[in-house]
């Protein structure tokens, strides 16, 4: 490289200045540094027939929570003397037009595995290096490179946790200080012929803001990312026995886990640096849990779930994914939207629908009640419909994560016990007996005695009454009986799974709809 000339770096998520290798690369013996952010009408763009305030792909509280982030950033930016450069359209074409304009010899991103970014990148890079332009593409959202995982493990991806451990080990950067800071950044040079702007407002969007009780309470930035990580490692006992099967899902005046999954979403945290925070926690008291229970070991569960979704070609779908049972799931949509909108008529899987539709999170074994529900529990619904709408509404949305754990929770790969299913009345009983979470997120309950706030349409009709709750008018009937449905589940499972044996997974259309 030589000195003198101009770099781009290219932000997608990596929204930080701390660990961010690309943007340490990009600045070093750059005479000008352009740092892009495009916005995408694919993500951003107002989609009027969605079933929440958005976009075709995210509901308004991650669009808002991703431009508090990009704020933040050019706040950052700002700080070491240059500035966020926003544009909008196809990104790909975006970069490469910019790449031309601004005569740039070095372009930086992140890598990304996602399948969205893998092709749009594919095509930058193969522009950019017909134009002898240097790229580098670092990994750094994750704590390993999950194609070195795969090629060490046989060019397949390992299946379970406990071989993925096995085979990453430590990673090997664990004990090396990572950047951290940055004291200035090149200068931007002449912007041209390229449409920049700042970072645009919600409004600017094109959206109508929503009301402040449907928006979520958690604000995006790098700060608010490294603000949160401190107080969440502050109490040194809390880290060493973090044991996540032991936290409550329904509290939520203080959450029992970190509630940095926003942030590590977006990149606004480094999972690196979060994991040297807390190994040096660990180093410094007597006794920790491990993994998979620990807070290491949640980071691990990222890494595990990143890894197969990069080696599984239509990971994110039932058809053509071969570590996927393939189940003759109902297309039932009458019960799809009773889910999604709160109206199975169970407070406790409706309180946790509602806290997703207004915080865009939820506690992981909250998470684990309302996807068996739908699925393998109760409704048996396509989890890749539930899926779609947790991909909306989460603010924390992750491809790998997301579809790793509805696959998972619907017994369709990773977990087969199908028999073991959540009950949407005694589970979230045994954490929360007096239901405030359940008062806290619907209101139309909050009277109602605490001996039928999990099951009311059990209360006799002079409860209902002077809880102001007639159950069937102010709050619905149970869509179904959790008894007969979660047997017919049981039942119907059991038949899928005989045939995938059978068929050794060679399961084809004409068969699944033989089982429907
Ligand atoms: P903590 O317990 O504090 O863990 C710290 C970090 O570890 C998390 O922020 C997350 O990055 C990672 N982590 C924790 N649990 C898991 C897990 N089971 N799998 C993978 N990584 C994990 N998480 C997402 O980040 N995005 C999603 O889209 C998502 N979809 C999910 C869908 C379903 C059906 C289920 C059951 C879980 C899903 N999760 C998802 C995993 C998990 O519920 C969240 O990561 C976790 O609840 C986030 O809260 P936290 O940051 O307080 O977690």
């Amino acid at each position: 490289m030589v000195p003198g000339s101009n770099a781009l770096i290219w932000f997608r998520k990596g929204l930080r200045i701390h660990d961010n290798p690309a943007l340490q690369y990009a600045a070093k013996d750059s005479q000008h540094l352009y740092p892009v952010f495009v916005i995408d009408p694919h993500y951003m763009k107002p989609d009027p027939t969605a079933f929440s305030p958005g976009s075709s792909r995210a509901g308004l509280n991650r669009i808002r929570f991703l431009l508090e982030s990009l704020e933040d950033l050019d706040t950052s930016l700002k700080k070491l003397g240059s500035r966020l450069l926003v544009l909008k359209g196809e990104p790909s074409e975006i970069v490469i037009h910019c790449l031309k304009e601004w005569n740039i010899s070095k372009l930086c991103f992140e890598f990304d595995t996602e399948p969205y970014y893998q092709a749009l990148d594919d095509k930058v890079k193969s522009n950019a290096s017909v134009a002898g332009i240097e790229i580098f593409s670092p990994v750094s959202h994750t704590l390993f490179n999950p194609a070195e995982i795969i090629q060490k493990n046989g060019g397949r991806p390992p299946l379970s946790y406990q071989s993925f451990i096995k085979v990453a080990g430590q990673p090997s950067w664990s004990s090396t200080p990572l950047s951290t800071s940055l004291s200035c950044l090149p200068p931007i040079g002449n912007p041209g012929n390229c449409a920049i702007s700042e970072v645009p407002s919600i409004n600017d969007l094109g959206y109508e803001e929503i009301d402040e009780d449907e928006r979520t309470p958690f604000r995006g930035g790098e700060s608010e990312a490294l603000r949160c990580m401190k107080e969440s490692i502050e109490d040194k006992d809390w880290v060493a026995n973090f044991e996540k099967p032991k936290g409550d899902p329904s509290a939520f005046l203080k959450p029992a886990t970190t509630v940095l999954s926003p942030y590590l979403k977006f990149g606004c945290l480094s999972s690196r640096y979060f994991y040297q925070c807390i190994q040096e926690v660990q180093k410094n008291v007597k006794r920790h849990t491990s993994p998979p229970v620990s807070l290491l070991g949640q980071l691990l569960w990222r890494e595990f779930f990143y890894t197969v979704a990069f080696g599984t070609p239509n990971f994110d779908r039932m058809n053509g994914n071969r570590i996927c049972k393939q189940i003759p799931w109902d297309n039932n949509d009458d019960l799809l939207a009773a889910w999604r909108d709160a109206r199975t008529g169970f407070p406790w899987i409706d309180a946790i629908m509602v806290q997703l539709r207004k915080w865009g999170w939820m506690h992981h074994l909250a998470r684990h009640c309302v996807a068996c529900f739908l699925t393998r529990g109760d409704l048996y619904v396509h989890w890749e419909k539930g899926r779609d709408v947790f991909e909306r509404l989460l603010v924390d949305s992750d491809w790998a994560i997301n579809n790793g754990n509805w696959l998972w929770l619907s017994c369709s790969s990773f977990f087969y016990q199908y028999n073991r299913i959540y009950s949407p009345i005694s589970f979230g009983k045994k954490y929360d007996p007096n239901g405030n979470y359940i008062r806290h997120f619907l209101p139309v309950l909050k009277d109602m005695p605490k001996e039928y706030i999990y099951e009311p349409w059990s209360a006799p009709l002079s409860i209902q009454t002077k809880a102001k709750c007639i159950i069937g008018i102010d709050y619905p009937k149970p869509v179904v009986s959790h008894d007969s449905a979660s047997k017919e589940c049981r039942r119907r499972l059991a038949e899928a799974y005989e045939l995938n044996k059978k068929l050794n997974g060679m399961v084809n259309e004409e068969d699944l709809r033989k089982l429907r």
